[in-house]
């Protein structure tokens, strides 16, 4: 067969776009906090490039040198499109981002020019899927998406809430169908229990309206639950968009103090075997509802009679999965993240090297230095029946903010560790009062 000279052109452009990518495959990930740093730091030693776009000097950028990182907002499309040309595979550390323009950047791809000045276009495949992520973006339209979905997935009844004028007679719609408590929630861009507004009375309806009544709304059923579980879940999908596996890490439970996510448990404790083993499998079938390759978080609420219910999915390396790095070392949940992006191999079973372990998060307190007893106390013990293992994020310290976590690994059971992990356990507490 002739080679013609257009074929010529285009395969001398092949190359040269190779060339501009680099050996080493580069994952452009949107958002630079402690998520993204922390897959730098199972990045590195694998000799991938990740390329952040965020603020300068976030914390990922801070774990990983290349020439490649962005400086601007991962909801700025400009921005995402500059770092989609820079990289061979496009992921998030954070849902909240532009869908828009990573559908654009699938269907279109991006124009990378090449010295001569010619432009090749250059598409980046992006995981978890931008429909993924803008489901999960919308609290309301993920719980429609399960509740209608085939796999049968437990959720809590919700309902939408009318915006302006007609707020305050949807409310008591709400009340009249759920009863008290019942969840308000900000459809869009929460975290943390930012967006959530509990309202136990009918005296709570106004303050629930003055607090989140700008933004669209749902309602939620309060859910009565004994525990939160949660389980990380690697999602394996083909170039065609078929999926091809679903793994799940171990159970874990998961303690929210106002909200937010303060402790996790590996195993939970009181919890049967057969009630963990039932949360990995609701967990499986609820990502496979999704698409794109990665790892997702799935928050349970396990209920009195034993039951599960599914609160809402994390489509990326997860709080809860924190643990992983010490306690599934060879897999953790960042280094799966990057092994489901890649399509390299991904085990088919995770099992913990240790049979405990204790995450704890380290909140910022009233004072810039309200944690550093606790950061003292991690950086100098050394315990023969525990390893504790102490993160710091980079950020600087502000009330209630995720500045870091401590995770420590148990050798016999949970029931020691925890006897062990009293003065951390302690000082975690001291710092929210
Ligand atoms: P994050 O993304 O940081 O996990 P978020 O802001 O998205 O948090 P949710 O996960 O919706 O918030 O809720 C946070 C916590 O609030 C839950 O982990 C749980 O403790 C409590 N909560 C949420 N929904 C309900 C509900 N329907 N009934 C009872 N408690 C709830
Ligand atoms: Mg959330
Ligand atoms: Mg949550």
């Amino acid at each position: 067969h002739l080679l013609t000279v257009q074929n010529l052109l285009e395969l001398q452009a092949q190359t040269e776009a190779e060339e501009i990518m680099g050996a080493n495959p580069v994952i452009g990930l949107l958002g630079g906090g402690q998520l993204g740093r922390m897959l730098c730091e199972a990045a590195n030693p694998l000799g991938i490039d990740i390329a952040i776009l965020d603020e300068r000097n976030s914390p990922a950028k801070q774990a990983h040198e290349t020439n490649r990182h962005v400086t601007g907002s991962f909801k700025d499309p400009a921005r995402i499109r500059e770092l989609a040309s820079r990289s061979d595979y496009l992921s998030v550390e954070i849902e909240h981002v532009d869908t828009e323009v990573l559908e654009d950047i699938e269907k279109n791809g991006v124009d990378i020019e090449l010295a001569d000045g010619s432009t090749v276009t250059h598409r980046p495949p992006i995981h978890p899927s931008w429909r993924t992520l803008r489901l999960i973006q919308d609290k309301y339209l993920q719980k429609e998406h399960f509740r209608t979905s085939e796999q049968k997935i437990p959720i809590a009844e919700h309902m939408a809430i009318e915006s302006g004028e007609a707020t305050l007679d949807s409310l008591e719609e709400a009340a009249d169908k759920f009863g008290f408590p019942f969840m308000l929630k900000a459809r869009k861009g929460s975290y943390d229990g930012r967006g959530n507004f509990k309202v136990s009375s009918g005296k709570d309806i106004e303050p629930a309206i003055n607090a989140l009544g700008k933004l669209p709304l749902y309602a939620e059923k309060w859910a009565p639950f004994v525990k939160e579980l949660a389980v990380m879940v690697i999602r394996t999908e083909n170039d065609e968009g078929e999926l091809t596996g679903c793994v799940a890490y171990p159970a874990v439970e998961t303690i929210h103090e106002d909200s937010i996510c303060t402790k996790v448990f590996m195993p939970p404790r009181e919890v049967s075997d057969e009630v963990c083993e039932e949360a990995r499998e609701l967990a499986c079938s609820v990502v496979s509802t999704l698409w794109g390759r990665g790892v997702f978080a799935v928050e349970m609420f396990l209920l009195e009679d034993n039951s599960l219910m599914v609160n809402e999915v994390a489509p990326r390396p997860h709080n809860s999965g924190h643990y992983t790095i010490e306690a599934i070392p060879a897999m953790s949940q960042y280094k799966a993240q990057i092994h489901a992006v890649l399509d390299l191999p991904i085990p088919k079973k995770l099992i913990p090297r240790v049979p405990a372990a204790i995450m704890l998060n380290i909140l910022g307190g009233a004072a810039p230095n309200s944690h550093h007893k606790l950061t003292r106390l991690a950086r100098s013990t050394y315990d023969d029946d525990m390893d504790v293992h102490l993160h710091l994020y980079g950020k600087e310290s502000k009330p209630g903010r995720k500045i870091g976590h401590i995770t420590l690994t148990g050798f016999s059971s949970l029931d020691e560790l925890e006897q062990k992990a009293e003065p951390f356990i302690k000082l975690v507490d001291e710092i929210r009062q």
